[in-house]
């Protein structure tokens, strides 16, 4: 049996860290996928455990090896996911989460839709989501209003997914984040549907 994959997207700052934490001893066995980027790592970010932080050169040298299942430039860094980890998580049966954009959810989703579960994870409104990210106070004013103009076009793509969490309330929504991954592993790859159905008809 293969793995899943279960990508989670929404505006930076709605909570999709919070939400995975809290989540984490509620979803049996998983792979948290780490990214790369070029982004600065913010006070208390460490390297190989938030992201992968590289160099731009380093990151444009990635690309041209093919390292990246998918990669986008979010607020004007790149960011990637990389294709080798993922591989083997799969080979051996894991649920593997992706933090990425929506960018990064349609390339996985054209790739590899068959075994992708997707949940939009969103404040209840926007003017919460300013507040919560002027109080994790990780980035400046600059930085922030960016994010903040982003999530403006983000939530439009709020109906590609297949799931959408308004994170309100962090026990309630850890909850259903648990709920959707446990759901996320039973998702099969249409090879596996075709092997499910020989083995069904010849046994
Ligand atoms: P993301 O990973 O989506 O960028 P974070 O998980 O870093 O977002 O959350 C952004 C901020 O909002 C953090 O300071 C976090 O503690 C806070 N936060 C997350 N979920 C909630 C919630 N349900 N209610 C209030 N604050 C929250
Ligand atoms: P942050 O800088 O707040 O950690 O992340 C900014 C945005 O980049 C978030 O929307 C996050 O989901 C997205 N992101 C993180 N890693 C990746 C990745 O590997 N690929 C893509 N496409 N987006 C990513």
């Amino acid at each position: 049996m293969g793995g899943a994959i279960l990508v989670l997207s929404g505006p930076s700052g709605a909570g999709k860290s919070t939400i995975i934490e809290s989540a984490s001893g509620k979803i049996g066995d998983y792979y948290f996928s780490i990214s790369t980027t070029t982004r600065e790592p913010r006070e208390g970010e460490r390297d190989g455990v938030d992201y992968h932080f590289v160099s731009k050169e380093e990151f444009k040298e990635d690309i041209k090896a093919g390292a990246f299942l998918e990669y986008a430039i979010v607020h004007g860094n790149y960011y990637g996911t990389s294709l080798n980890p993922i591989k083997e998580a799969l080979k051996s049966g894991k649920l593997v989460i992706f933090d990425i954009d929506i960018q990064g959810h349609r390339l996985v989703r054209a790739k590899i839709g068959d075994i992708v579960t997707s949940v939009f994870i969103t404040p209840p409104t926007l003017s919460e989501l300013e507040r919560r990210l002027y109080s994790r106070s990780t980035d400046k004013k600059s930085i922030i209003e960016n994010r903040i103009k982003n999530a403006k076009e983000e939530i439009k793509a709020i109906s590609e997914f297949d799931f959408v969490i308004i994170n309100d309330e962090i026990e309630r929504a850890s909850n259903e984040f648990a709920t959707i991954s446990n759901a996320s592993r039973l998702k099969l790859s249409k090879h596996e549907l075709e092997k499910l159905i020989l083995n069904w008809e010849n046994s």
